[in-house]
């Protein structure tokens, strides 16, 4: 992936994408705006970063998001920790 969209087009919305210099975090996204904001780091964490803010962006506007008491955050690190790993070995020749 080379550089970081300005925006994204996901569940028929268009996510907005702001790189920031300071964020105390990685990331993160807000629902109101729709917006990811990307700390600005290394390419591959920014990456990274950004499929762990667009799953959120899309168990948001699936409305998945809304299921009370969902594990979010616990869903979205299975996929980061485990599932991405285990897909990205397998495409690599
Ligand atoms: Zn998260």
């Amino acid at each position: 992936m080379g550089d970081i969209p300005k925006s994204i087009r996901i569940g028929g919305r268009q996510v907005k994408i702001t790189i920031v210099e300071d964020l105390e975090e990685y990331g993160n996204f807000t629902e109101d705006t729709l917006t990811i904001q990307l700390k600005k780091t290394d390419a591959e964490t920014m990456r990274v970063t950004l499929r762990h803010e667009l799953m959120h962006a899309a168990l948001s506007i699936s409305g998945i998001s809304f299921i009370e008491r969902l594990p979010e955050e616990a869903i979205v690190r299975c996929f980061d920790n485990i599932f991405f790993p285990a897909w990205e070995k397998l495409c690599k020749p």
